[in-house]
């Protein structure tokens, strides 16, 4: 066996073993590659239509004429799901803590009715 470089690793390294080390290396990779993700959502919520690849145009059957592509409507972008999840979760969050201002709670559908 060689001897661990640094201090830091060898504590690792007495403490778990070099499949649970793996493990969590791989964890910690994949929740890295996550919050990469959830950031590339929050800051680029539009990415390049797949069937267009962002040109927003399409053939049209014959191969003779240009067509708005159907899947974008033109734009050329689509939306990324995890800004449609990372909208919805904001979307919930909003609607559980701050008052609708189209309903007034405190007062009931019976006092309309006086
Ligand atoms: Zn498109």
């Amino acid at each position: 066996m060689t001897p661990p470089t640094t201090p830091a690793s060898a504590t690792a390294a007495a403490v778990l073993s070099s499949d649970a080390i793996t493990v969590l290396v791989l964890l910690l990779l994949a929740a890295a590659m996550v919050a990469g993700y959830i950031a590339a959502c929050a800051i680029w919520p539009f990415a390049r239509c797949r069937w267009c690849t962002g040109s927003g145009r399409k053939r049209s059957p014959t191969g003779r004429a240009w067509r708005d592509c159907g899947h974008c409507r033109g734009t050329g972008r689509r939306i990324r799901p995890g800004r449609l999840l990372l909208t919805s979760a904001r979307d919930t969050h909003r609607r559980g803590t701050r008052p609708d201002r189209h309903r007034d709670r405190s007062r009931s559908w019976k006092d309309s009715a006086k």
